[in-house]
C-alpha cells in the first residue's frame, strides 16, 4: 500500500470517527478469517451490490479493500466475496460449523 494511500486512510478514518461503525464492523465481520476457494488468498474483499451511496465510509472501505462495488443488480445467490489475487467471485464460507449448528 503506497504511502499515499495509508495517508487517504488515516485521514478519512479521523473525519468519520466513529460513524457508521456497525456498517464497518459487519463488513469486518464478512471477510473476517474467510480464504478464496480457488488459490487460498486471505486478501478477500465483501462485494456490496446495489447502489450504495458513494460517501467517506465507503471511500475508506474501498481503500482499506475491504469492500469492492459489485454493480447495481442484485440477484438471488450472488456471490459476496472477491479475491484480489485471483479475481474471482465466490460465496462466503460459514466458519466454525458445528458452533452454528
Ligand atoms: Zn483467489
Amino acid at each position: 500500500m503506497s504511502q499515499k494511500t495509508e495517508e487517504e486512510i488515516k485521514h478519512l478514518l479521523a473525519a468519520i470517527g466513529r460513524e457508521d461503525k456497525p456498517f464497518r464492523d459487519y463488513v469486518e465481520r464478512r471477510i473476517k478469517g474467510q480464504v478464496c476457494s480457488l488459490c487460498g488468498s486471505t486478501e478477500v474483499a465483501y462485494v456490496l451490490r446495489g447502489m450504495p451511496t458513494l460517501d467517506q465510509v465507503l471511500e475508506l472501505l474501498l481503500l482499506q479493500k475491504k469492500i469492492i462495488l459489485g454493480g447495481c443488480i442484485v440477484s438471488e445467490g450472488d456471490k459476496d466475496l472477491y479475491c484480489y489475487h485471483c479475481d474471482l467471485e465466490f460465496v462466503r464460507q460459514k466458519l466454525n460449523v458445528r458452533k452454528e449448528v
